[in-house]
């Protein structure tokens, strides 16, 4: 199959069945998504939502944020990955938004991206989420299913899977394919185990044809079979050294 007919399945589907994609996050403006954003890197959305209640009420504004320290804010994010760097990237990207951008989350990425904790993958979810921009944000799940549906070939960077989906995906499928990417990759297409018995991708999935063609279901059996071979070697192994232990102590004695 051509990656334009993947593509054309893949937005078929989501278009039809997730038409309404959105992030886990919860937020009520700007300033707290971007805050949650920031705090989600290497973090589970359900661990920034149970955190972040409090941290917004806390610091309900720039300002708030901007007059706090990193230690104070510590003491709100202790149980996120990295609580002591995005403490100090959150007062921060707070001071930035208060002397710089006059207290208003600013749309451009590249803006966006000068303040601390601010990569490009905050930047498009801001931009795309907040501002409507044509923008794709590219985090592990979307990395890793893009690149298993066939969207994306060779791509070895984030940079270069936005790129890709970017050049193929339509203008206005942009923003919400982010999503439909993220939750596909959370509850379905999981980094370790992919559940292919259930996808309904699967029918287009590069990786479903490969992983189920006779040449790799043949290559799977075989490592499988040498892998149980090379298992029941090692316990002859051991039992004969167990023996060999045995009859030299009893010597010994
Ligand atoms: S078929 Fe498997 S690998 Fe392909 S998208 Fe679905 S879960 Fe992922």
């Amino acid at each position: 199959m051509l990656k334009p007919e993947r593509y054309q399945h893949f937005v078929e589907y989501f278009t039809k069945n997730q038409p309404e994609a959105v992030t886990e996050l919860h937020y009520n403006n700007p300033f707290e998504l971007l805050i949650a954003v920031i705090l989600s890197a290497q973090c589970t959305d359900k661990r920034i939502n149970q955190i972040t209640p409090a941290l917004f009420e806390r610091f309900p504004t720039p300002d708030a944020l901007a007059a706090s320290t990193p230690e104070d804010v510590f003491t709100y994010i202790r149980s996120v990955s990295y609580p002591n760097n995005k403490a100090k990237h959150l007062v921060g990207m707070a001071k930035m938004l208060v002397d710089v951008f006059n207290n208003k989350v600013p749309p451009d990425i590249n803006e966006l991206q000068k303040m601390p904790g601010v990569g490009r993958k905050t930047a498009n979810v801001i931009a795309s989420v907040v501002y409507d921009a044509p923008a794709i944000a590219v985090d592990t799940h979307v990395f890793r299913v893009a690149n298993r549906i066939g969207l994306t070939t060779r791509a070895t960077t984030p940079l270069a899977v936005e790129k890709q989906l970017t050049q193929y995906l339509p203008k206005q499928t942009l923003g919400v394919a982010h999503h439909w990417l993220i939750l596909h990759g959370r509850y379905i297409c999981v980094a370790r185990s992919p559940k292919c018995a259930i996808c309904p991708l699967s029918w287009f999935c590069k990786y479903y044809d490969h992983t189920n063609s006779d040449t790799y279901l043949l290559k799977a059996e075989a490592a499988q079979k040498r892998k149980l071979e090379t298992t029941q070697k090692k316990r002859k192994l051991n039992i004969i050294s167990k023996e060999l232990k045995k009859r030299v102590v009893d010597k010994d004695i």
